[in-house]
């Protein structure tokens, strides 16, 4: 894509701005996943088109595209990694330990952030309000999170093996949880629910007991991938061959 000249939607600043995606590469990296894809593809067969579109948008200065690259590489050596997503999850459901806990959340901040400040109708689902200024502060000044803001559920996309189905891409989905909006999205072979509020209620809090264990531990949820109406696939030539 080509650079163009206008205001970054991070920092403010006019001058050339990337092609950044909205949802990063390291998302649909992982395995390639030949053995979901005839089922992903059934599920939603114009999900491709989607995809391909909805990729990029001039939306940042080079600047602000390595502060966020910081957080993404965090996140794919995390999630990728040994400690990260497991590759099969039986009726346990695994912990995992978080080591940024700062980081994990910004991640998935970043890209409900993006989605918001797109303008492309592929993310039309998105829409922060006020808090889209409030994360654009975070996403500037990581120091301004703090436990508790923003809370992320993670559910793991699995089969009926309890293999985990990568290559799956769902466009937001908003919902509601009490005085909460909340935003589902699948990637990395995960469905991410990122609940916006910087101070959970008492009814929030009780669901948020569930997952975020003590210490930078979180339990990680799983969910059959047929089941999710939000599914979409991806596919990249260069991993066909
Ligand atoms: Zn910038």
């Amino acid at each position: 894509m080509a650079m163009q000249s206008g205001t970054c939607r991070l920092c403010l600043t006019t001058t050339q701005l990337c092609g950044s995606h909205v949802i990063p590469e390291l998302c649909y990296e992982g395995t390639y996943d030949s053995k979901h894809r005839a089922k992903l593809m059934h599920a939603s067969p114009n999900a491709e088109r989607w995809v391909q579109k909805g990729l990029r948008e001039n939306l940042l200065c080079s600047t602000c595209e390595t502060r966020l690259s910081r957080t993404e590489n965090w996140f794919k050596t995390f999630w990728w990694g040994p400690d990260g997503l497991p590759t099969n999850i039986q009726s346990d459901l695994p912990v995992l330990s978080i080591p940024d806990m700062r980081q994990f959340h910004l991640f998935q901040l970043a890209i409900l952030w993006r989605a918001s400040v797109a303008t492309g109708k592929e993310w039309n689902t998105v829409s922060l309000g006020p808090y889209e200024e409030k994360i654009r502060q975070i996403l500037l000044d990581p120091s301004q999170w703090s436990t508790g803001m923003y809370p992320v559920f993670v559910q793991a996309l699995v089969d009926e093996n309890g293999d985990v189905v990568y290559g799956a891409l769902g466009k937001p989905q908003q919902s509601q949880y009490g005085q909460s909006h909340v935003y589902y999205t699948l990637y990395a072979g995960a469905e991410f629910t990122v609940f916006v509020t910087e101070s959970p209620d008492a009814e929030l809090r009780k669901l948020l007991d569930e997952v975020y264990m003590s210490g930078d531990r979180i339990r990680l949820l799983r969910k059959d991938f047929r089941k999710s109406g939000t599914v979409l696939t991806w596919s990249r030539q260069r991993r066909e061959a």
